[in-house]
C-alpha cells in the first residue's frame, strides 16, 4: 500500500508519497506553495474512513502493506478530501493479457 500526501490549492500539483499518514501530519506544508496538505478534516476522513477501507483491503489480499523496494507492491492509491474518496491503481505493464 503506498499512501500520499496532496496538494489541494489550485494550480498546484504536489503530491509526495509517505509510508503511512499519521496524525504528525496534520498541517504539513506544501513545499511548492504552503497550502497544508493534511487538513484536520482530511486527517478526521482518513482515520475513521480511509485506514478500516485500506485495513480491510489488505485482509482480503488485494493490497499489501507498503515494504520499501518490494517489486510486486501494489501500487493501489488512496485520496481522501472534502468527504472523497478516491482510489486508482496505475497502470501495471507487467499484468497486461
Ligand atoms: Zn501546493
Amino acid at each position: 500500500m503506498s499512501q500520499f500526501l496532496k496538494c489541494d490549492a489550485p494550480n498546484c500539483d504536489h503530491h509526495e508519497d509517505v509510508p503511512e499518514i499519521t496524525a504528525e501530519m496534520v498541517g504539513k506544508e506544501c513545499p511548492k506553495c504552503g497550502a497544508s496538505l493534511l487538513t484536520e478534516t482530511d486527517w478526521n476522513m482518513y482515520s475513521t474512513v480511509m485506514k478500516p477501507a485500506m485495513d480491510m483491503m489488505e485482509a482480503l489480499g488485494i493490497s499489501r502493506p507498503f515494504v520499501e523496494g518490494d517489486p510486486e507492491h501494489l501500487k493501489l492509491r488512496v485520496h481522501g478530501h472534502n468527504g472523497n474518496l478516491t482510489m486508482g491503481f496505475p497502470h501495471n505493464p507487467e499484468k497486461e493479457e
